[in-house]
């Protein structure tokens, strides 16, 4: 039968029933390893008790009221995020995208009421990803996103990866600041290096911009730190976050410090859903286990073997991968083969990873994910180039 649904995937044509850990099976029970977690959002596996039992509590006692009254695991999980951050003030939503409006409506509203409405516009880098709304593919600045939806949403200009002549030279009287994801998710696991971070944000204090952070995908704890940010030892203004906080349920959030949120008055901005009860129960219980003392420490030294396992990898298999990227469980191998036939050969290993630019797949586990699971995806990681090598992995059936 036809599917009804809008034909903007290339699915793969998989279908699971049930999760655990770090593992996903299908209905006849064939586990298949998952380091792609949803994209970065099954942060602690599937199906983990904490969250199942947060979620199920919360589900007998009240799903919703609307932002028309006070709700108390909102108003925590603002107290919680704002304790560990640079952050003073929370905007909780449904997605990543719309973290992202938050934070280009917050940066905007901040100079308009500071006497500068002209200075609205953020410089955003190439390879950057911020969603799927007119202001955030806008914001990414692709022309396969952006073609045939009109004219793009005034108020973004973007420069090269990485180029801060480039990012100084493209400051003018209308610039509001700029707009990053401290390692770039979509565009390649690019990682912005320290010594940019540092230089950008002053570079931004000495001209009274902002930095807005993409963090949706990079952060809470995929890098062994919190937030990415941490890791170059900067904070931004203002920070949008969502994948990870949620474990799966549909939940985000943007951050800003109390100088520049408050311009965020009565009415400014609002959402129906974002951070009702049910929601942020579970981005709690999330954060619950992020924020134990062992937790971030073990993601770095998870990080660190899989990184090596996967730079001898890619020495043994170097007809096949060029390089690995990334920090922590946000790494990416750069691939010397087709990105789809990788994807699929992996499917047929019985491995799940994710497809992004530059010829890289994404190897985004749970941050729960054992040494041994580890062990095991490198094993299916080499049964896959073996797959791509013989030429029989099943390419028509790729997904993205
Ligand atoms: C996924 C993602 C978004 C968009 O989040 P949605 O929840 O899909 O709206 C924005 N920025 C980055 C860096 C992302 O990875």
């Amino acid at each position: 039968m036809d599917s009804h649904l809008y034909p903007t995937y290339a699915r793969a044509d998989i279908e699971f029933e049930r999760g655990d850990g770090s593992w996903l099976y299908t209905g006849d029970g064939t586990p298949y390893l998952d380091f792609a977690a949803g994209i970065a959002v099954c942060s602690l596996g599937h199906n983990h008790p904490h969250l199942v039992e947060a979620l199920k509590d919360q589900a007998d006692k009240l799903w919703h009221t609307s932002n028309m009254f006070r709700i108390p695991g909102q108003e925590r999980l603002a107290d919680r995020l704002t304790e560990v951050t640079f952050a003073d003030l929370v905007f909780v939503t449904n997605s990543g995208t719309e973290a992202m409006e938050c934070a280009f409506k917050t940066a905007r509203k901040y100079f308009a009421v500071n006497g500068h409405p002209e200075k609205f516009k953020l410089i955003t880098f190439e390879g950057a990803f911020h969603g799927r709304s007119l202001a955030a593919i806008s914001a990414g600045g692709r022309d396969n996103y952006l073609d045939g939806f009109g004219e793009r949403t005034p108020g973004f200009s973007q420069v090269p990866f990485g180029d801060l002549e480039a990012a100084e030279a493209a400051i003018d009287d209308e610039t509001a600041g700029f707009l990053l994801e401290p390692i770039q998710g979509e565009g390649g696991i690019r990682v912005f290096e320290v010594s940019f971070l540092r230089k950008l944000r002053k570079l931004a204090d000495e001209h009274g911009l902002l930095i807005v952070l993409d963090e949706v995908q990079c952060g809470v704890g995929r890098t062994g730190q919190l937030f990415a940010h941490e890791l170059a030892g900067i904070t931004p203004d203002i920070m949008a976050i969502a994948k990870g906080i949620g474990g799966g349920f549909p939940v985000g959030a943007c951050l800003a410090t109390k100088e520049v949120g408050a311009c965020m008055v009565k009415g400014t901005h609002g959402s129906t859903y974002g951070g009702n009860p049910l929601a942020t129960a579970v981005a709690n219980a999330v954060l619950d286990v992020v924020l134990e003392p062992d937790f971030l420490p073990a993601i770095r030294e998870k990080g660190i073997k899989l990184r090596q396992k996967l730079a001898r990898l890619c020495d043994e298999n170097s007809d096949i991968f060029e390089e690995v990227r990334g920090e922590g469980l946000i790494l990416g191998l750069k691939c010397r083969c087709e990105v789809p036939d990788m994807m699929a050969a992996c499917r047929e290993a019985k491995i799940l990873v994710v497809g992004a630019g530059e010829n890289v797949i994404r190897l985004l586990p749970p941050l729960t994910v054992s040494e041994d699971e580890i062990d095991q995806a490198l094993e299916r990681l080499s049964e896959a180039c073996a797959i791509v090598r013989s030429g029989h992995g099943d390419v028509a059936k790729s997904g993205t």
